[in-house]
This record gives C-alpha cells, sequence and structure tokens, in this order.
C-alpha cells in the first residue's frame, strides 16, 4: 500500500494548537492499528530554532538523531509511537539552502531556478523521503504558520501539487481555524472560518476536513453553516472546543468528534477497530489524582511556558506514575538570593533546574539547589541544572572560591565546567554543539541505576561545557557519587549526592524522552520523593 498524505494547514491566526491536533491525529490512527509518520514544515529562514531565543520558539526539541526542532516535534513524540528524525523537522532555510548548493554545483544544468518547480520540489521530497525506508500508512505534514503568510505560499503550492498529482484517495487537506466567541454578544463567529478557506481556495486548495477551535462545542446548525459556506460535508467540520483539564484529553475530545473516522473514510477507508484503553487509562489518572505535589522551577524563561514544555510535560508524566498531581511553582532566579531563598522555597516539595545558555540568573539558581542540598528537599538538574550544582558544590562544600564554568567566567581559578574538548575549534553557531542520543552507562548500586534499572542507557544531549574531569576525587571524596558516565568515562552524565533523599543532576535532557504513557523513571522518581515531602 502507498503512504496516504494528511496536510493540516492552520487559519485566522497562530495558536491554536495545529501541533496537538497532528499528533492527537496521529494517536488516534495508531489506536486502530495503523502506522504514522509526522512531519513539521516551518517557514521561516533559520534552518532550525537552534539559533533563536526561547523567548522568540519556545523550547528547542532534540531527536535521537541530534536534529534542534520545533517544539511541535515533542507532542509529536509524546502523543504516538513514531520515529522521530531530522527528516521530520524541515524549515524554509534548509530548502533553500539545499536547492542554492545545488544551484552552485551546476546540477541545474543552465536552467533559471525558480519557486515553482525547483523549491516546491525540494518541498515534496523532503515529504516522499518520509516513506523511503518504511511506508507508513499515513503521513501528516502540518504546514506552520497562518494561511494567509507570504511565507507559507512555496509549501502550500507543493502540497496543491499533491493532490493533483495523487489524487483525492491519497491526498487529505485538512484545515484548522478559529471560532471566535464575541463575549459582549455571547456569539460565536463563522466569518473568519469562512474568509481563511477563501484564502486556501485561492491557492487551489479546497479543505476537505475543518477542525473548528471554539470556546464551547459547536452546535449543529453552525455546523452545517460552515458546511454550506465552506464547501464541506457537514460530518466533515469538527469542533474542538478548549480543554482546560489535561492537554492528554485532546485525543480523547477528538476521538468523540470522529476526526479519524471522518480521516479514514475521506481516503475511502473502513475504519479498523479502535483500541484506545491504555490511553484511556492514562487520562482517568490524571483526572483522578487529587494529592498536590508543589515543583519549585527555577529558570530565567518562566513567563513564557512553551520555554520549558518538554521539562513541563515530562513533570506531569511523573504525576501520572505517581497518582499526582505536580502544580508548577516558576520562580525566575534573578529575583531570588539569600535573603528570600526560604520565602519562596518554604512550600515546594521539589526543586527543578532547568537547562539554559548564559550567565543571567546562575547566581539565584545556585543559591535554590544550596537550599535544596542542606534542606534535604528533593532536587533535579538538568544540563545547566547540572552544571550549576557542581559549581555551588564546588563554592559551598569544597570551599573552591567563585569556583564557575568557563561559559560564565573564562578565567575562574575553579573551572569545574569546562567546554568539552572537541569543541574549542568549533566556531559556527548552529547545529554545532554535542547534539542527540549518546550512550551512558549507569553505576550499579546508585540511585540512578535505582530509577533505570539498568546498566546502559541512551539519552539526547544539547550542550558544549562538561564537568572537568580533573576535578572528579575531590568531589567524590566530598560525597558526590559520579553515578552515570559516557562509555569511555570522560564525560560525567549523572551525578548524585550520597546522603540526600533525591539530589540528582543530568548533563543530558530526559525531558525529550518522556511520554504520558511511558513516564520517564527520573521524573518518576522526583515526583516519588517530592511527594514523600512534608511540607
Ligand atoms: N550552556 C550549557 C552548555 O552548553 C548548558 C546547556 C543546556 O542546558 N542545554 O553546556
Amino acid at each position: 500500500m502507498k503512504s496516504r498524505y494528511v496536510f493540516v494547514t492552520g487559519g485566522v491566526c497562530s495558536s491554536l494548537g495545529k501541533g496537538v491536533t497532528v499528533a492527537a491525529l496521529g494517536c488516534l490512527l495508531e489506536s486502530r492499528g495503523y502506522t504514522v509518520a509526522l512531519q513539521k514544515m516551518d517557514p521561516y529562514i533559520n534552518i532550525d530554532p537552534g539559533t533563536m531565543s526561547p523567548y522568540q520558539h519556545g523550547e528547542v526539541f532534540v531527536t535521537n538523531d541530534g536534529a534542534e526542532t520545533d517544539l511541535d516535534l515533542g507532542y509529536y513524540e509524546r502523543f504516538t509511537a513514531s520515529k522521530l528524525s531530522r527528516k521530520n523537522s524541515i524549515s524554509t532555510g534548509q530548502i533553500y539552502n539545499s536547492v542554492i548548493e545545488r544551484e552552485r554545483k551546476g546540477d541545474y544544468l543552465g536552467r533559471t531556478v525558480q519557486v515553482v518547480p525547483h523549491i516546491t520540489n525540494e518541498i515534496r521530497n523532503r515529504i516522499y523521503a518520509l516513506s523511503k525506508e518504511e511506508i507508513p500508512d499515513f503521513i501528516i505534514v502540518e504546514i506552520g504558520g497562518t494561511v494567509g503568510d507570504i511565507e507559507s505560499v512555496p509549501f502550500l503550492e507543493a502540497i496543491r501539487q499533491m493532490r493533483f498529482e495523487h489524487g483525492w484517495d491519497q491526498v487529505l487537506f485538512v484545515h484548522l481555524t478559529l471560532v471566535p466567541t464575541i463575549t459582549v454578544a455571547g456569539e460565536a463567529k463563522t466569518k473568519p472560518t469562512q474568509h481563511s478557506v477563501k484564502e486556501l481556495l485561492a491557492l487551489g486548495i479546497q479543505p476537505d476536513v475543518l477542525i473548528c477551535r471554539i470556546s464551547t462545542p459547536m452546535s449543529k446548525e453552525m455546523k452545517s453553516k460552515i458546511s454550506l459556506f465552506c464547501n464541506v460535508k457537514e460530518e466533515n467540520v469538527i469542533s474542538a472546543s478548549d480543554i482546560t483539564s489535561s492537554i492528554y484529553e485532546v485525543p480523547k475530545m477528538y476521538k468523540e468528534e470522529k476526526l479519524d473516522e471522518v480521516v479514514l473514510k475521506s481516503f475511502g477507508i473502513e475504519p479498523k477497530k479502535s483500541n484506545f484503553i491504555e490511553w484511556d487509562k492514562m487520562v482517568k489518572k490524571i483526572l483522578n489524582a487529587s494529592k498536590k505535589v508543589q515543583i519549585a522551577i527555577v529558570g530565567k524563561y518562566i513567563s513564557l511556558h512553551d520555554a520549558y514544555r518538554s521539562v513541563y510535560e515530562s513533570l506531569s508524566h511523573g504525576g501520572i506514575a505517581n497518582d499526582v498531581i505536580v502544580e508548577l511553582v516558576k520562580i525566575n532566579p534573578e529575583e531570588l538570593d539569600k535573603s528570600n531563598v526560604k520565602e519562596l522555597l518554604k512550600n515546594v516539595n521539589g526543586i527543578l533546574v532547568p537547562g539554559g545558555f548564559g550567565d543571567r540568573g546562575i547566581e539565584g539558581k545556585i543559591v535554590a539547589i544550596q537550599y535544596a542540598r542542606t534542606k534535604n528537599i528533593p532536587f533535579f538538574g538538568i544540563c545547566l541544572g547540572m552544571q550549576c550544582a557542581v559549581i555551588e558544590f564546588g563554592r559551598n562544600v569544597l570551599g573552591f572560591k567563585h569556583a564557575n564554568s568557563t561559559e560564565f567566567n573564562p578565567s575562574t581559578e575553579f573551572p569545574v565546567i569546562s567546554l568539552i574538548e572537541e569543541q574549542a575549534e568549533i566556531e559556527q553557531m548552529g547545529g554545532t554543539m554535542r547534539l542527540g542520543a549518546y550512550p551512558c552507562i549507569v553505576k550499579k548500586n546508585s540511585l540512578a541505576y535505582q530509577e533505570y534499572k539498568s546498566e546502559k542507557i541512551f539519552e539526547r544531549h544539547r550542550h558544549r561545557f562538561e564537568f572537568t574531569l580533573r576535578y572528579k576525587q575531590e568531589f567524590m571524596e566530598a560525597g558526590i557519587d559520579f553515578s552515570g558516565y559516557s562509555p569511555d568515562e570522560k564525560l560525567m552524565e549523572i551525578i548524585e549526592l550520597k546522603n540526600h533523599p533525591w539530589f540528582v543532576g543530568v548533563q543530558y535532557h530526559p525531558e525529550f524522552m518522556s511520554k504520558p504513557i511511558s513516564p520517564h523513571p527520573l521524573f518518576a522518581g522526583f515526583i516519588r520523593a517530592a511527594s514523600k515531602v512534608k511540607i
């Protein structure tokens, strides 16, 4: 069988939850026994989001093969079993880059290189690449941006061509739009959706399925009105009302709206039986939990939820594993110091310091870590968070005055964190960190081993700096256990404190591997330890 293509576009405005919709559709199709591949097309010119500020873009999600990608790929992985790699995250920058490279090599044999067909062909080839090795039943492609934007036009043209060439039984267009409610009139308005469909029609695309974001479930009358004005069958107008309880309820909402059945029927496929029990059970666990666990996140981008999206999601998975609700207490490290640390952290059950770059807020993070270490509060340090724990221990236990990372103070007397050797020569910023999954040996008789129950793990990385090996002996003698390391024992991947209920720092990003169905062992362990703390 050939793969079927589902293209998901967005209309009216951004932030409608296209990524979650794509992930949820993947989840529903998988629950019926189909295989899916999910892909994101981003219309920006950056090659990838790796060099963008989290305020511009939210977190950078990292795949096993070390691609720095859009955070929507995080949803794809958390909601489905599909494998993601560099191939699943495409940007305008990548498309143009390869076309221009080929032009310089002379591959176009004297022809004028143009948006149509050269750019559109390159886009299409990136889509076809997903069915080269294995042939998934469905390839779901999310077109980033909003229909009507100049940037997304080549992508829309490419998918229009695909529909024309492969036909209606192999290509489906799903359009996600907004049906806003005018509060004073108390009325939901369909006009923006009609206009957005007109924009698509002008580009030669007639959507087959409309998913309408709306605050309360859409009435039958409204569905039939949208159906009539937009040339979309009434049963193909899906109401996507706001879900406030848990993001993991979204697939269920779409299942009730029959989104997966509508998609399958549009392709002329008789839907296989759905097995949604496991997902349902997991959602019930979330909804039935009543005990609350407060976790402090000490990070400089706390004002933007998307900046630590995978960390927050993974914490909630830790909650699922322990039947508790995880409540986030977001703390700006620039506003935390010795004078207020007790006040700010006295009501939390655990403290997490996430990854990051640059020295802003470092001193506040170190104060928070010292508090966790000395007051026996469960602590989880991720990447920069682990590095800060090393700095804190160096300064306050070993007496290394002004110990630091060379990232923040290149001339520190005690560079307990320093540049990885092979990073020294690198000048280019984009895509040059230590990226992607690497093996890590977990020491038996350690807390890490207790959590992982495995001596060899693979975790994803995104960093340039590491623990400076020559200080290892001193740290060990003072109570740090290096319980995880690279197979050549050169990179210390996990640190833990011996006499502490739960104090773990990891050089990698476990948040990229956690799923609600299979919570990451370290997040599960951290929340378990935190839930035992009496405030
Ligand atoms: N800035 C640190 C490094 O490059 C930590 C990176 C991170 O937290 N992702 O090593």
